[in-house]
């Protein structure tokens, strides 16, 4: 992870015409100057238990933003709230112009824009890190085998994988797996990416070189929001911290501010907890 400090702020434009024809009859309701990912007044209840209270979060275009807090916060709540994972029932959830509902349609592009890659790797077992890979091109955005075939070679090497094509996932180690998990999603084109603790189960070894794909898929201003606790991680990639604590967004701000001086007692104590291991 040499070169971490020549990670670019600059955020870069994924316009495609792709992107237009699949939104194609959905209601757009921004254009290129809105936030890329908007939640607002974002309220999710599981049962009587309120697992979100009133989320205010933008993402802008290219931004790169790191959730942190104690677990049972509401942070896989909250992401999984952008894909829709997980309805929410107060409040408006706006990705890249289009509002989350239970339209069938816009769940669908919804799908198609934002990758998601979770702890467990959720791979096929019965299939190789080739087939996993082309199954999504294949089935959802209709590819030809052999076009999905180069993709997935494309992303594997992005990954440094190249040579695992061939094996079954649990023939890997954990953070090979978790790099094939990271390129199905990439085959998918998303414009957004979504990370939930992606290397909280990977032995120390393996948290580096799963970081390290991370790191570059920002510096090419992948949209991203992570869930981590990697806080070497987050000084270097995030362009905004954010803190959750029972719920709620307790604070954000740039990491140079949120390591050095949290404003929030509840940010100060959580930061001493983790910082101190
Ligand atoms: P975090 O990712 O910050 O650890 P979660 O978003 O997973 O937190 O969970 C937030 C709260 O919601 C926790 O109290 C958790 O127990 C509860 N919760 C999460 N998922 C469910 C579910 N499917 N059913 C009921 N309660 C849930
Ligand atoms: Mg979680």
């Amino acid at each position: 992870m040499g070169n971490l400090a020549l990670a670019s702020k600059a955020p870069l434009r994924f316009h495609s015409a792709a992107g237009q024809q699949r939104r194609a009859g959905v209601q757009v309701v921004s254009d290129d100057a809105a936030p890329m990912i908007s939640l607002s007044g974002v309220c999710k209840w599981y049962g009587t238990f309120q697992a979100l209270r009133d989320i205010d979060l933008e993402v802008a275009t290219g931004e790169r933003v790191v959730v942190c807090g104690p677990s049972g916060s509401g942070k896989s709540t909250m992401i999984r709230c952008v894909n829709r994972l997980e309805r929410h029932e107060r409040g408006r959830i706006v990705v890249d112009g289009i509002e989350l509902s239970d339209d069938a349609r816009a769940l669908r592009d919804i799908r198609a824009e934002v990758g998601m890659v979770f702890q467990g790797f959720n791979l096929f077992p019965h299939m190789s890190v080739l087939q996993n890979l082309t199954l999504g091109p294949m089935r959802v955005r209709g590819l030809a085998r052999a076009e999905a075939e180069s993709l997935a070679m494309h992303y594997l090497e992005r990954v440094r994988i190249p040579e695992q094509a061939g094996k079954r996932p649990a023939q890997l180690s954990g953070g090979q797996q978790q790099r094939v998990a990271i390129a199905r999603s990439l085959c998918m084109k998303p414009r957004i990416m979504l990370f939930d603790e992606p290397t909280s189960a990977l032995d120390p070894e393996m948290i580096a070189e799963v970081l390290e794909v991370m790191v570059e898929l920002a510096e090419e201003g992948m949209t991203m929001v992570c869930v981590t606790h990697e806080m070497g991680f987050a000084r270097t990639v995030a362009d905004r911290m954010v803190f959750m604590d029972a719920g709620e967004i307790v604070e954000v701000a740039p990491p140079s501010e949120f390591f050095r001086e949290p404003r929030e007692e509840r940010t100060r104590l959580f930061l001493a907890q983790i910082l101190r291991h």
